[in-house]
């Protein structure tokens, strides 16, 4: 059985006072489950911060992004390694804001995976479709061509990655995808890797789902076989939303 993971991701929101009451909340509600991890990515500067404040035995941190590179002249950027320094476990890559605001290429995102790996992170590598994608038919394509580069890793690499599916369509618009969406896309990527990496590999990696996971939508979802995890915006920044997505692991 593959591990469940239900991730939050905060984007560019927050504050200390905020991140404060959270992670109590969190540390209070969550009961550790076998199979199940639980992260918060906040923002950059915040993460020693909310890492010091969450009981690491239930809840973990991740990074939102990071660079391909250890160190140097790249203003702006943080890098694996700080992640690393910070004693941070996971990091978020290829989210479709960097994607789509930030201009991220596929190329770019497979090396920082790459990098980010190498130092022993685990990533959440997020793909997922526009609308207009779905509309004409075109999710099956674009997955292939955002898997694409992830052929040439080994299963080794494969370990640390996770997918967070996440149509665009869905991110932030309340428009969920029907259980039956999700569990058919989750089977066509599970069916990627199994052709192009390996049987195993397909089996062990877990594919979250993103896109308007909320209280009230998330347990029809949990339920459906290929989806096993959430990556969670808005509704993660509401403490008893949160909790209750995270009781609904299966
Ligand atoms: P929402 O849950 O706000 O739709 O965001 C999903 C997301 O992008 C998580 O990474």
């Amino acid at each position: 059985t593959r591990t469940f993971f239900v991730g939050g991701n905060h984007k560019m929101n927050g504050s200390k006072s905020m991140l404060e009451s959270l992670c109590t909340g969190l540390n209070e509600q969550v009961e550790k489950k076998d199979n199940v991890k639980v992260f918060i990515a906040p923002s950059y500067p915040y993460l020693d911060f909310v890492n010091n404040k969450l009981d690491l035995n239930k809840i973990q941190t991740s990074a939102q992004n990071c660079y391909s590179e250890a160190k140097g002249a790249f203003t702006g950027e943080i890098s694996a390694n700080m992640v690393v320094d910070l004693g941070i476990p996971y990091v978020i890559i290829g989210h479709s804001e960097r994607r789509n605001v930030f201009n991220e290429s596929n190329q770019l995102i497979t090396k920082k995976t790459k990098y980010a790996i190498s130092l022993g992170l685990t990533v959440i590598l997020c793909l997922g479709e526009h609308l207009a994608d779905r509309q004409n038919n075109k999710t099956e394509k674009v997955l292939d061509s955002q898997l694409e580069d992830f052929k040439s890793f080994s299963a080794d690499e494969w370990k640390k990655i996770v997918i967070a599916y996440e149509p665009v369509w869905a991110i932030g618009t309340g428009v969920v995808a029907s259980p039956q969406q999700a569990q058919d896309t989750h089977v066509y990527i599970r069916k990627w890797i199994a052709e192009n990496v390996s049987k195993d590999v397909a089996n062990q990696t877990s594919i979250m789902y993103g896109g308007s996971v909320g209280a009230s939508n998330c347990s029809d979802l949990s339920k459906q076989a290929d989806i096993d995890g959430f990556l969670v915006g808005g509704a993660s920044l509401i403490t008893n939303d949160f909790v209750t997505i995270i009781k609904s692991a299966t």
